[in-house]
């Protein structure tokens, strides 16, 4: 067991009064202790990001970008032990650590085309030897606060934009799984990124509120749930900051009658039980389309969900690894109890599944449930963990008026071979990402990401052109040289008739 630190200016720092305990999830033991930043910290790191931003954004952005190119290629050879150390402490599979940290870089490469993506605009000879031009400035220093279950991902969306934008960052990561985001700071840093332009404070509510408090922040990141995505987002926009925070989800998968079988429940098992389900976009919920779908559905479903291979996060056939800490263990298994008691049938029971050898460990098996109403709080809440949910609809119609009524937006995918449904329901549907027959729709980095309704909390997605916007200001001039006022002064107000 050893003892993290904080990252600020460029080194390694202590500090904060409380620790806690962060564990490896497959043996239930702990592996290190982390610090909580309190008050002194956070201002600590937002001093030296504020001090650090200005000669940042005074670099040529394409000095800027190759820095991101080195830190690819830097990031690109610690792969390997990165989703090792990841993999470890968030008990996600390898592959799935290694899809975590290739989807954050993805955004990093995206943030290389930063010197175009943050020209302006510029009209020449708008009126008489008038121009007219915009650009884009750095915001100064922006914050993140990222949730436990893309360590690697979330954080480098956040961060990689911003930065590129010439802003300077402050990540507070998971306290759960602060180890990975901690060493891609490093490594921006041993790319050749100012020390003080990308810091990480490890903390809990108390450093969240130091970060939205702090005059000099002035935009803030969140992703995590709804209920502190609008705490966030209500605190950080009272004090005048930017902020956008996404949300909570419960992602739906309609499958209509003329839908392949066996390739709906080939997609729905790997995005329902994927990382244990704690995924903002795994499927939550399966929506057959008639009677005859629900059964074929539930008949081809039950054995794969029964089969399923739960393992070590080193083991390369498991499906998934164990769930994140012992309380969410718990909190996933009352809700499966929960669900009994309001009256779905459960088809398939996880729940006592001993990982031999690692009884101590927070694993758990998939479960299934049929006939789940709308009116069930297992159906209206998030629940985090290997449970799908089978509704079943005796129409279209009622399919997906049912994905429009719930409260959370994030994801939703349409089975069908019909072109007409699918557009039907790409058009109508009231979520901020849409697959058909594609079961987990997150967009790629050269597009934005955000949800719906409680899902987010604000306007501009993550990364994609957004981000630029989100981490930039607009300036307009409007500007006349010495000649152009030979005529005289005017007192009328200027407009281009
Ligand atoms: P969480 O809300 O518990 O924590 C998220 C962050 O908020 C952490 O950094 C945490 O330290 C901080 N935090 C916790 N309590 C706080 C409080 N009272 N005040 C201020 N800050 C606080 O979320 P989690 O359990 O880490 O992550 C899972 C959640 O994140 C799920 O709801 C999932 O759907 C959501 N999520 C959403 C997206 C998306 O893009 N919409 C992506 C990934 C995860």
């Amino acid at each position: 067991m050893f003892e993290l630190t904080h990252f600020i200016g460029g080194e390694r720092a202590s500090g904060g009064a409380r620790f806690v305990d962060v564990f490896e999830p497959m043996t239930g033991s702990v592996i290190a202790r982390a610090p909580l930043a309190g008050a002194r910290e956070v201002r600590a790191a937002v001093e030296n990001a504020r001090a650090a931003q200005p000669g940042w954004a005074a670099m040529n952005p394409q000095r800027r970008a190759r820095i991101f190119m080195k830190f690819l290629e830097l990031a690109g050879r610690e792969m390997d032990s990165l989703a090792q150390l990841l993999a470890r402490e968030h008990g996600k599979t390898l592959a799935d650590a290694r899809g975590d940290i290739q989807r954050g870089l993805e955004v990093v490469e995206f943030c290389v085309a930063a010197p175009h993506l943050l020209k302006g605009g510029f009209t020449d000879s708008a009126g008489p030897g008038i121009d007219v031009y915009s650009m884009r400035q750095p915001l100064g220093v922006a914050a993140g606060i990222t949730p436990f279950n893309f360590p690697a991902m979330i954080p480098l969306w956040m961060a990689a934009p911003a930065i590129a934008c010439g802003n300077a960052f402050v990540l507070k990561p998971s306290e759960r799984d602060p180890q990975t985001p901690l060493r891609l700071a490093e490594l921006m840093i041993e790319a050749g990124l100012p020390p003080g332009v990308f810091n990480v404070v490890i903390g809990d509510k108390e450093a969240v509120d130091a970060l939205l408090d702090d005059p000099e922040v002035k935009a803030v990141a969140f992703v995590g749930s709804s209920a502190i995505a609008e705490y966030v987002y209500a605190r950080a926009c009272a004090q005048g900051k930017r902020a956008q925070c996404f949300g909570a989800a419960k992602n739906h998968m309609v499958i209509m009658p003329d839908a392949d079988m066996g390739q709906a429940v080939d997609a729905l098992i790997g995005a329902a039980y994927g990382s244990a389900g704690e995924r903002c976009m795994a499927i939550s919920v399966a929506v057959p389309v008639g009677e005859e779908t629900a059964q074929a559905l539930i008949d081809q479903l039950a054995p794969r969900v029964e089969s399923l291979k739960i393992g070590l996060s080193t083991d390369p056939s498991a499906d998934f690894g164990p769930l994140i800490s012992r309380a969410h263990l718990e909190r996933v298994k009352t809700y499966v109890a929960l669900g009994v008691e309001e009256g779905a049938r459960l088809v398939v029971d996880g729940r006592d599944f001993r990982m031999q050898g690692y009884e101590d460990g927070f694993f758990m098996g998939g479960c299934l449930f049929d006939a789940v109403t709308p009116q069930m709080r297992i159906y209206k809440e998030e629940i985090f963990g290997p449970v799908l949910s089978v509704l079943r609809a005796q129409s279209y119609e009622e399919a997906l008026a049912l994905v429009n009524a719930h409260d959370y937006a994030n994801g939703v995918a349409i089975f069908t071979r019909d072109g007409d449904a699918a557009r039907d329901f790409t058009s109508r549907v009231q979520v901020g990402m849409v697959g058909v027959n594609v079961p987990i729709p997150t967009p790629l980095a050269y597009y934005t990401f955000g949800g719906w309704k409680r899902s987010a909390f604000g306007d501009l997605n993550q990364h994609g052109e957004d981000a630029f916007r989100f981490y930039t200001r607009t300036k307009t001039v409007t500007s006349r040289w010495p000649s152009g006022v030979k005529e005289g002064a005017s007192f009328v107000i200027p407009t281009m008739s």
